[in-house]
């Protein structure tokens, strides 16, 4: 464990120094308080130790330890608590500013740090041919069943499982080529629209699509006027991952799923030009890049001991950079 977490934070000090050559103060890591003993499988950080690690970009994911039940705050928003183990998850937008700021407050004491987030550039996407329909709607009928969709999907994405299954080692839902990465301005039809808040994988119909980690089904519909066949899996902490276009659904809302478990199918419902999977996260409020969760939450895992190291493939560019252990 010492060398693993020693390893990490050469890498993080090499890859933060490495863009500001010119100046000359690295960021040096503050030993923990409390040393754990060798053979302990995880670091438990003294009370009101604030320890995070994962992909401190914008879109991407962290999980921290903290005292258990300590009152989390990112940005000034207050986000909850930390669950009985000291977890939290905390994610950066895709416009985050170059600092994020956590605060922590447990029964005698609270600390706060401040983290820098790396930005990212996002390019243009253009998708033309779609049915006018998905794109403007105007049918009033078509109108009132969006606005009854979109409720039931805000309603969904305020689920708040009680379980980790941000510590499972994410698996890619299905394999396949990257055919729309996250964050991209789209413009449909000749209209600019909001950024891509999803990665899309393409893959045939019928494809089976895998629970990436453990997670309760927060939602579970086969037909959205946008989203085709939607499943919501809350992964705990505010973290969900929205699987969309589906064609065959094997899970209902309410059932605790199994890392590995099958969803359902990929397929082309709801507004889209041909088959493939569109996979969303969020952690509450902002939306993040699954393609850097994959990897920011192996480095989380690795940090904290949180299981066997796992391999999650090649890593987006820029990734060694925006990963850190954080103290
Ligand atoms: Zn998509």
């Amino acid at each position: 464990m010492r060398v693993a977490l020693a390893s990490i934070l050469a890498l993080a000090v090499v890859a933060c120094g490495a863009p500001q050559a010119a100046q000359t103060t690295l960021p040096v890591p503050t030993p923990s308080p409390v040393e754990a003993p060798a053979d302990t499988a995880v670091v438990v950080p003294a009370p009101i130790a604030l320890e995070c690690a994962g992909a401190f970009a914008q879109g991407g994911v962290i999980v921290c330890r903290t005292e258990a039940g300590a009152a989390v705050r990112v940005d000034d928003v207050d986000r909850g608590r930390a669950d009985a183990s000291g977890w939290f998850v905390a994610g950066f937008d895709r416009d985050a500013p170059a600092a994020a700021k956590i605060e922590v407050r447990g029964t005698n004491a609270a600390r706060e740090r401040s983290f820098a987030i790396a930005p990212r550039q996002f390019s243009i996407q253009r998708i033309d041919g779609l049915p006018p329909e998905t794109v403007t709607p105007t049918d009033p009928a078509v109108l009132a069943r969006i606005a009854r969709e979109t409720e039931i999907k805000n309603r969904a994405r305020e689920s708040r499982a009680v379980l980790q299954g941000y510590n499972d080692a994410f698996l890619w839902p299905v394999g396949g080529r990257m055919s729309g990465a996250w964050g991209n301005q789209r413009v449909l039809n000749g209209e600019p629209r909001t950024p891509h808040y999803g990665i899309d994988i393409a893959a045939p119909t019928g494809t089976p699509i895998r629970a990436p980690a453990a997670g309760v089904i927060a939602l579970a519909e086969k037909d959205l006027h946008f989203e085709g066949g939607l499943i919501m899996l809350d992964h705990g902490q505010g973290l969900i991952t929205y699987y969309l276009h589906m064609s065959r659904l094997d899970v209902a809302q309410g059932e605790t799923v199994a890392q590995g478990q099958s969803l359902g199918a990929v397929g082309r419902s709801g507004r889209t030009t041909g088959p493939h999977l569109c996979w969303r996260m969020r952690w509450r409020d902002r939306n993040l890049d699954p393609s850097l969760a994959i990897h920011g939450l192996a480095v989380a895992r690795a940090h904290f001991g949180a299981g066997a190291s796992v391999d999650p493939g090649a890593a987006p560019a820029g990734f060694v950079q925006w990963t850190q252990a954080a103290e």
